[in-house]
C-alpha cells in the first residue's frame, strides 16, 4: 500500500505549518476561528452576525477561502479586514494556504479572526490550519443524518451550530437522532440551534463565543 505513508507525510507537514501558524496568532493574542460547513449551510451569515454582535467590542478581521471574493465585499464595506485565500478551486483549506495569507493582515491589530473554510464536510477536517477552535455549522435543510455521514468534521468540532432552525416546522428534521449521532462522536460539544436569519438563539451562541475570546485576552496579560 505504497499511496498511505504518501498521504501520511503531507498531513505531517501541515501539520508542522499549523503549529507555526498557532504559534504567530498566540504571539498575536488573538483568537482564531475555522469556520466549516457545506456549501450554502450559513458560514458567511453566521460571520456576518458575529460581526454585527461584537464588532464594538472586538477587533475582528476575516479570511475567506474561495475562489471569489463576493462574500467579502459586505464585510470589507463595513471595515472589517479582510484577505481572499485564493483555494483556485481546491475543496479545502491547509496550513500552508493559511500561512501565505497571513502577511495580508495586520494580525496584531486584531482580537479575533474569523477563518471561513471551504463549503465541504469532508476532507477541511483532515487539514488543522492553526486555528483554536473548529466551529462548524450543520443547517436544517441538509437533514438529520449529516453526523452519520460525515464522522470526521463532527467528531472535530469545538462548538456545532445547527443554522436555518426557523425551517424545522416544515422539514422533518429529527433533532433527537442528530443530537444522539453527535453525542456518540463528541460528548458534551458545545451545541447551539440558530437562525441567522431570524436571529434565535443567537444570544447564547455569541455569549459562548465572547467568553472564550475574553479568556484569550486575558491570558495576553
Ligand atoms: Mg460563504
Ligand atoms: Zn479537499
Amino acid at each position: 500500500m505504497p499511496n498511505i505513508p504518501v498521504v501520511e507525510t503531507i498531513l505531517n507537514v501541515n501539520d508542522q505549518l499549523a503549529e507555526k501558524n498557532r504559534a504567530i496568532f498566540d504571539r498575536a493574542g488573538l483568537l482564531a476561528l475555522n469556520v466549516m460547513a457545506s456549501p450554502g449551510g450559513g458560514k458567511t451569515s453566521v460571520i456576518a452576525r458575529i460581526i454585527d454582535t461584537l464588532r464594538d467590542e472586538a477587533r475582528i478581521g476575516v479570511m475567506d477561502g474561495d475562489i471569489v471574493a463576493l462574500d467579502l465585499e459586505g464585510f470589507a464595506a463595513q471595515g472589517i479586514p479582510v484577505s481572499l485565500i485564493n483555494t483556485g478551486g481546491n475543496c479545502h483549506l491547509d496550513a500552508n494556504m493559511v500561512h501565505s495569507a497571513l502577511p495580508t493582515m495586520d494580525l496584531d491589530a486584531l482580537d479575533l479572526l474569523i477563518i471561513e473554510n471551504v463549503g465541504n464536510l469532508i476532507c477541511p477536517a483532515a487539514f488543522k490550519l492553526g486555528s483554536h477552535l473548529n466551529v462548524v455549522i450543520a443547517s436544517v435543510p441538509e437533514g438529520s443524518d449529516k453526523p452519520y455521514k460525515y464522522p470526521a468534521m463532527f467528531r472535530g468540532a469545538d462548538v456545532l451550530l445547527l443554522n436555518k432552525m426557523d425551517l424545522a416546522a416544515y422539514m422533518d428534521f429529527d433533532v433527537d437522532y442528530f443530537r444522539y449521532g453527535v453525542e456518540v462522536l463528541n460528548p458534551g460539544v458545545a451545541f447551539f440551534p440558530i437562525s441567522c436569519r431570524t436571529g434565535e438563539g443567537l444570544d447564547a451562541w455569541h455569549a459562548w463565543l465572547r467568553a472564550r475570546l475574553a479568556e484569550k485576552i486575558q491570558a495576553r496579560a
